[in-house]
Parts: structure tokens; C-alpha cells; sequence
């Protein structure tokens, strides 16, 4: 099968997040039986989606990683002109939720597949397939774990999220959470009985939106993002039921988007500080069973690969066309890899601007290109012992 057959089943499986990949996991893990070729699944607790990893070549040494999750976003109240799960073949562009974001790059790989495998490789290629990429990067956190675990791990990782096949070297990161404040409720002309649970969040929300300032003002920026500073954003807020009752229960959602030259941690820290240290000595002060409690909703670290690394030089000798990509707003599994000691690129199929859109599509020449791509990097696997 050429890549585009590959697609048209890709695309064909529901693989939504949260929703099993299983059927789009055993297709793939047939095609690689086909070739002899073992995988190991890392599963979710429920066990109802996984990740999948593969080494095609020697086990002995590093080698290149092609990462991809599996999971698209939702089509719900998307206005399309075909059945997004039937890919809708154009006369340049393929049509489908997830063509480019990124069933178009896992297709090409699997194409690739029976090359890789057809005579020996020096250097290693491996598969990270992962689900729930699109609700923070879920499944590709337990992988890197597992990773972590390996003797021997990746040297370079290519991330094939849409970049229209420039190579892409940062990204930021995102953190984001849901932070519930508990108070004590009483009627509205005694509010000295009461501890008022929208005010006290209205003052750390206040207190995030000035963190966009103080960061701008201290820390670092970098020109080459369109918005060059980490930034903070409140999202979503829900309190209170009537206005004559002081209201006991307030939750807002906000995001941190650092620059990867930024602390996450930190900057996270500053925020939980104040409210722990400054909101609610004096809200327990009022009542001591006033609480703020912060849940996680999604971490993952930003992506800032050196212009002179490995990954850099690889990427560039094996890819038709050399040109940087900009920075990108959009994150990527590629930080979480990175942490782990996995030198990575983005480099996909695609563009962005088509990603989580109605009428999703990938050209017929973006496919072609990546496919090239992947010929010079078996080409070359063959040739060289590379990253041991
Ligand atoms: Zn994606």
C-alpha cells in the first residue's frame, strides 16, 4: 500500500481522544507483523488506548525515532462538505479529519515500512505512535516514561505534527489548571459572616492576568515567537448562584504558555504562592475551612533544539527541502521527548492552518514530499551506523 491507500485507513478509524485507537493500533501492529517486526504497547490505566513502540534494525544502539500520536480532535459541530472519516481524494488535496494533524505522517511511515524492512539497517528506526495527544500530550507522557526506562533510547526523533515539511525547532510549552475556591456561604447583609469565594478568585485571576506584565518586564523575550513572551490567560470562570447569598464555591480554568527559555515550574509556583501564602491565610482567617485547591489539567514542556544539533544537521540532509521553519505557537510531544535525552525536530506533512478545521486536507504533494523524505532516511539508515 502507498501512502495515500495507508490514509484512506487511517482516517477511517474514529480515533477521537479519549475514544479507543485499538482498531488503528492492531492495523498497524498487523502491517508490522507482516514484516516480522515486534511492538510493545503502552497502554492507558483502562487500558482501552495505547501507545505503540517498534525497532526496526539493531537493538544495540540509538538510532531515529518518527513520533506520531494517533488521536484527531473532534469533528462535532463542524461544518464538512464530506464524511470526515472516509478520506475524499481531490485532485491535489485528501480530504479527512486528521489527514494532516497526523494520519498523513503515521501513513507515510507505514509505507515506508516494507523498505525499512526489506534489507538491513545500520541505524535503527523506531515508531512511537500515541494516543490523546490532543487533550495535553497524555499518552506520549507515559511513553517517554517508559522510555526512560529503556537501556537504549532514541538518539534523534522526528515529530511529524503538520509543518508543511519545514523543520521546526521550538516551540512553547503549556501548563494549565482548574482552581476551585471554597468559602462559606451567608446572606448578603452579612457578609463579615461569610468568606466570599468569586471575590477571592477574582483577585488571583487578577493576579494572573498581571503575571503576563511582570514576565514581559523581567524575563526574557524571544522575537522569533509572534507573541515573544510566556504568557497567562484565564479561560472559563463559574461561582456563585444569587445575589443576595454570598457565594461559597467559585472555579476558574487558566493556562501558562512559557517560552522554553521560561520556567514552567516557576512560573506556576508564583501563582499557587499567592494563593496559598496571601489568599488563603486570610480567607481561613475568616473561616477555617475556606480552601483553594489547584488541578492539573495539562503539562507539557516547550521545544528549543539548537541550530547546530545533531537532530538539526540529520533532519537537513535527509529532507528534500532544508528550510527552517519558524517557532510555532501549537505544541508538540517533541519537549516531552526531549527531556528525556531524545534530540528532536517537528517535521510533517501538511499545514497547521488546516489542523482542527472543517474540511481537514494534506496534499497529494506534501505526502510525496514526506515520503521522499522517509526514502533518503532508509537510504542513509542502510549506509551508516549512525548514533550508537
Ligand atoms: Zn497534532
Amino acid at each position: 500500500m502507498n501512502s495515500i491507500q495507508i490514509l484512506e485507513r487511517l482516517i477511517a478509524f474514529d480515533t477521537t481522544s479519549t475514544k479507543s485507537n485499538l482498531e488503528l493500533i492492531d492495523f498497524v501492529r498487523n502491517l508490522l507483523d507482516d514484516h516480522g517486526i515486534g511492538s510493545r504497547l503502552v497502554e492507558s490505566d483502562d487500558r482501552s488506548r495505547a501507545n505503540l513502540y517498534a525497532t526496526l534494525g539493531p537493538d544495540d544502539r540509538g538510532g531515529v525515532m518518527l513520533s506520531g500520536h494517533t488521536d484527531v480532535v473532534p469533528t462535532a459541530g463542524q461544518d464538512w462538505q464530506s464524511d470526515p472519516y472516509r478520506l475524499e481524494a481531490g485532485d491535489d488535496r485528501l480530504y479527512g479529519r486528521g489527514s494532516c494533524d497526523m494520519k498523513g505522517f503515521i501513513a507515510c511511515v507505514l509505507a515506508a515500512l516494507p523498505r525499512m524492512a526489506e534489507a538491513p539497517l545500520e541505524t535503527p528506526l523506531h515508531f512511537a505512535f500515541s494516543y490523546d495527544e490532543e487533550i495535553g500530550c497524555v499518552g506520549a507522557r507515559r511513553l517517554a516514561d517508559a522510555l526512560a526506562g529503556f537501556e537504549i533510547r532514541p538518539k534523534l526523533g522526528i515529530i511529524g505534527e503538520p509543518t508543511s515539511m519545514q523543520m521546526v525547532t521550538g516551540h512553547k510549552g503549556k501548563l494549565s489548571y482548574r482552581v476551585t475556591f471554597t468559602g462559606l456561604s451567608c446572606h448578603s447583609a452579612y457578609i463579615t459572616s461569610g468568606v466570599n469565594a468569586v471575590e477571592y478568585a477574582a483577585e488571583l485571576v487578577a493576579f494572573i492576568r498581571g503575571m503576563n506584565r511582570r514576565v514581559q518586564e523581567r524575563n526574557q523575550v524571544d522575537a522569533s515567537y509572534s507573541v515573544p513572551h510566556s504568557t497567562f490567560h484565564v479561560g472559563n470562570i463559574r461561582g456563585g448562584t444569587a445575589l443576595n447569598i454570598v457565594p461559597s464555591e467559585c472555579s476558574f480554568e487558566f493556562e501558562i504558555r512559557n517560552l522554553p527559555q521560561d520556567d514552567l515550574d516557576a512560573l506556576a509556583h508564583e501563582i499557587r504562592h499567592y494563593a496559598d501564602e496571601v489568599l488563603l491565610p486570610d480567607m481561613q482567617a475568616r473561616h477555617p475551612d475556606s480552601g483553594i485547591r489547584f488541578d492539573e489539567i495539562s503539562h507539557y514542556p516547550g521545544l528549543h533544539t539548537p541550530r547546530d544539533s545533531t537532530v538539526i544537521g540529520y533532519t537537513r540532509a535527509i529532507n528534500p527541502v532544508d528550510e527552517f521553519g519558524d517557532n510555532v505557537s501549537f505544541g508538540t510531544e517533541a519537549g516531552l521527548f526531549d527531556d528525556i535525552g531524545i534530540n528532536c525536530v517537528v517535521c510533517g506533512p501538511g499545514s497547521i492552518e488546516q489542523a482542527h478545521r472543517p474540511d481537514e486536507f494534506v496534499s497529494r504533494e506534501q505526502l510525496a514530499h514526506c515520503d521522499r523524505l522517509l526514502e533518503n532516511l532508509v537510504h542513509r539508515a542502510r549506509e551508516r551506523s549512525e548514533f550508537a
